[in-house]
């Protein structure tokens, strides 16, 4: 059946712009953006279901490149004896709690809860990174259960590999990969399989060596880089060369591998990222609220490098997020050209896609004929001119700033959000049992 959204403001992610237009979509796909005359004599056929845009801008669905489902239902967590003083402790002291005590239902409620944020910001992939050291088995499948099929948006999944649990969980963890990597089914342009590695401080030479020998020709690895100083200082002592290099000796710098943070890369590092092709994906806020460095932005675009966009887990608005890393550079540089939006644009609205596309065999981030069909509309009344030179100023200082969410939301063709309600999930319900599921998950915290 035909989607037609009729009478909308569109920008396609790009330099088109039109005051009103009319998405045409099929099967999936973009057939046809119609505006002027075009528009004026394109009737939709009876079987349509038309979704009338006046007074909405219509967007390429948002990519969040790195999160962290498993999060979701960390909010308003209390934890006694919390006092870290580095990041290694943060971990400890939070997130290695909260990990160990997610059990299956849990892992499930709280990609559900976590995908349905992300959808009402616009967000139409995820690419997750995923970890419950006592819910190993069968969890990837979970999650891409409820990011797909439940909420109805696409991603990307990986198990979180590290050696912190112990050598049997760590063999759970490969295994996890490995399983899910062989029953990705590459045809599917809504999920994809990556291999989850935690950090290079938390993963022996022998682990390394094991997911080297087994990893599959072509896959690529999803791994945090250099996020905390102690993750360089921790592999020049104990492995004798830096993490980027570690990952080169043991072949997994790859077109599909995910790098997230490079905060304390040396320049070395980004040159041979640069030269493998592999991604790097920027986390401004939780940077910031982890106190463990600046992104140098500018450094790794202009190798070249495909530089992404991701949250980290906090949350999944990729607008604000795109916002903060403006004003993170500003600040951190003390040069208010720093970041200017031809840098932004690219991060979220050229990289993000790239990466996504890259990994999901899906043309996405564009509104133009023969792209995947994923649209974010927002009402958007704006107040001032807005046109295909200005667009990411209304962005960011229109529907970012004033934190605004979706009146709709289509994935690969189907509407997921209409008129500001989930089509096919009742989610007043769902938080009343995720409330229910997150206070006996932090019960179970010690
Ligand atoms: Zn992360």
């Amino acid at each position: 059946m035909k989607l037609v959204i009729d009478g909308a403001r569109i920008w396609n992610g790009a330099s088109e712009f039109y005051d009103k237009g009319t998405i045409v979509i099929e099967d999936g796909k973009i057939e046809a953006v119609l505006a002027g005359d075009e528009r004026d004599r394109y009737k939709p056929p009876a079987e349509a279901r038309v979704i009338d845009g006046d007074g909405k801008l219509a967007i390429p669905g948002l990519i969040n490149a790195h999160t962290h489902l498993y999060s979701s239902l960390a909010r308003g967590m209390a934890l006694p004896n919390y006092s870290p003083h580095t990041f290694t402790q943060i971990l400890e002291q939070m997130w290695w709690r909260l990990d160990k005590a997610l059990d299956p239902s849990s892992v499930r409620m709280s990609a559900l809860v976590g995908a349905m944020e992300a959808a009402r910001c616009g967000v139409t992939t995820l690419i997750d990174h995923h970890a419950s050291p006592h819910a190993v088995t069968g969890s990837l499948a979970a999650v891409k259960d409820a990011v797909n099929k439940d909420v109805g948006l696409r991603g990307a999944f990986c198990y979180e590999l590290s050696d912190r649990d112990g050598m049997e969980i760590r063999d759970e963890g490969i295994e996890e990969n490995l399983d899910f990597l062989a029953s990705d089914d590459p045809s599917d342009s809504m999920s994809t399989a990556l291999f989850g590695m935690h950090a290079s401080f938390t993963i022996s030479d022998d682990t390394l060596s094991k997911v080297a020998e087994r990893i599959p020709n072509g896959a690529g690895v999803h791994i945090h880089v250099a996020e905390g100083p102690e993750d360089e200082e921790q592999c020049q002592s104990e492995h004798g060369m830096r993490i980027v290099q570690r990952l080169d000796k043991f072949n997994l710098l790859r077109e599909r591998s995910i790098l997230a943070h490079c905060l304390h890369i040396d320049e070395a590092e980004k040159d041979l990222v640069a030269e493998s092709k592999a991604i790097v994906v920027h986390n401004p806020r939780s940077n910031m609220n982890n106190a463990v460095g600046v992104f140098d932005m500018e450094g790794f675009l202009k190798r070249g490098i495909p530089v992404g966009l991701g949250t980290d887990g906090v949350g999944s608005n990729m607008l604000t997020e795109l916002f903060t890393a403006g004003i993170l550079q500003k600040v951190s540089t003390g040069d208010s050209l720093a970041a200017g939006f031809p840098d932004l644009q690219k991060i979220l609205f050229e990289n993000n896609p790239q990466i996504a596309s890259r990994l999901l065999g899906a043309q996405l981030g564009r509104i133009a004929p023969g792209y995947a069909a994923d649209i974010a509309l927002f009402d958007y009344n704006p107040p001032t001119p807005i046109d295909a030179g200005n667009v990411l100023g209304h962005l960011l200082f229109g529907i970012a700033v004033h934190d605004m969410h979706v009146s709709d939301l289509i994935v690969n063709g189907e509407l997921v959000i209409g008129s500001g309600r989930f089509v096919n999930l009742d989610e007043d319900a769902l938080y009343a049992r995720a409330r229910e599921e997150a206070a006996s998950l932090w019960a179970r915290i010690s």
